[in-house]
């Protein structure tokens, strides 16, 4: 039990005593929270609401990412993986054969998830989407799709001429299971309109989640931090996910991405320290009193912090992964896949019990 006299020089004896009694945090305690300097304190409260809801187990699951096209109308500053133009150096896509393959050749692997993401790519067919889903599914039929962020469908929309609503439910009849949470970036209209521009606004994001709840789906929120976001602008990207979910209860976790500043537009930018990834998550962990669990996705964050993360608030680890391109073209020097047993060894490390899960959470094994 951290000391009365502790919390009190932190600044935060008032947000504790006001936690224990069930009370809801404030944008205006959210910004006290970023501003104690004290990060040990911080993180002690949010491992007590970890610890609250999940005891000392940390989830994980076995997936692989797929990233079919990073070929990108749009030109997010802090975007090292898309290439603007079919043809320019380093762009690609995968014909759809040699998108299937990269399940196909993980297919007798007890993998349950294929996460798929894509830069807004001008010229292919909705079918390419469609065919891509149902070729998953006909490959391994129980594995749960987890594609397209919601920038994605909201651009589907727009270039194929159909409503948003439209395209999600012509996904679902071709095997879409639920939403990745990328592409919320920071919902302020004052970072949108410097950084991501060219994409759909936090109105439409947080409509398209909002549909997708409503149809049946669950799906995930990020918040992409350390770059000219203020502490203010943080908490009201999560007061906004809070509210949505008071409304529907569809998502299913929080996961803050650290910017990396290799290879893009804001380069000359610091990534944010490890101190801050900690602040970051545990921060989330007491705004986000209603959203079950906080990600630390451990390419984005390092492995060594991602462990740490799991007594800042973090009960999850995401998953295997086998292939990422997106942080690692931006710098991320992580590997890019472990083994089960390399998650598993890396959780109990970190003192805590490994839990395989599905993508919602179903319990698989206890490890
Ligand atoms: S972040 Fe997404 S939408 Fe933005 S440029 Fe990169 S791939 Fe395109």
């Amino acid at each position: 039990m951290l000391t009365d006299a502790r919390l009190e020089r932190a600044g935060l004896a008032d947000i504790s005593r006001r936690l224990e009694a069930g009370d809801r945090l404030t944008l205006e305690d959210g910004v006290r929270l970023f501003e104690s300097p004290d990060t040990l304190a911080l993180g002690w409260l949010a491992n007590r609401a970890r610890e609250q809801r999940h005891l000392d187990l940390a989830f994980y699951n076995q997936n692989i990412r797929l990233e079919a096209t990073n070929v990108c109308v749009a030109n997010c500053l802090f975007c090292s993986f898309a290439r603007l133009m079919p043809g320019d150096t380093d762009a690609y896509t995968l014909s759809l054969e040699q998108a299937l393959q990269k399940l196909r050749v993980h297919a007798h692997e007890p993998i349950t998830e294929v996460h798929v993401v894509n830069g807004l790519h001008p010229d292919l067919p909705f079918d390419y989407y469609t065919n891509l889903l149902r070729g998953l599914k006909a490959i391994k039929p129980g594995i749960h799709l987890k594609c397209f962020t919601a920038v994605e469908i909201a651009f589907f929309a727009d270039l194929y001429t159909m409503t948003d609503e439209q395209v999600l439910r012509e996904l679902m009849a071709a095997g879409l299971d639920s939403l990745p949470g990328g592409g919320a970036e920071v919902f302020a209209a004052r970072v949108r309109q410097k950084i991501c521009a060219d994409k759909c606004g936090a109105d439409r994001w947080l409509a398209i989640h909002r549909t997708a709840h409503a149809l049946g789906m669950r799906s995930n929120v990020t918040m992409l931090y350390g770059h000219i976001e203020t502490y203010a602008e943080r908490i009201d990207h999560m007061l906004r996910v809070r509210a949505l979910q008071d409304e529907t209860g569809g998502f299913q976790a929080f996961i803050p991405l650290a910017f990396h500043p290799d290879n893009n537009q804001l380069r000359k930018l610091p990534a944010p320290a490890a101190s801050e990834t900690l602040r970051v998550h545990a921060v989330a962990r007491l705004m986000l009193d209603n959203v079950a669990h906080i990600k630390a996705f451990w390419i984005a964050t390092g492995v060594e912090v991602a462990q740490t993360s799991l007594w800042f608030g973090v009960d999850d680890l995401d998953g295997t992964v086998q292939e990422e391109k997106i942080y690692h073209m931006a710098g991320a020097r992580t590997p890019e896949m472990m083994t089960p047993r390399e998650i598993q060894r890396l959780i109990r490390a970190a003192g805590r019990s490994p839990v395989e899960r599905d993508t919602l959470y179903n319990v698989i094994a206890r490890n």
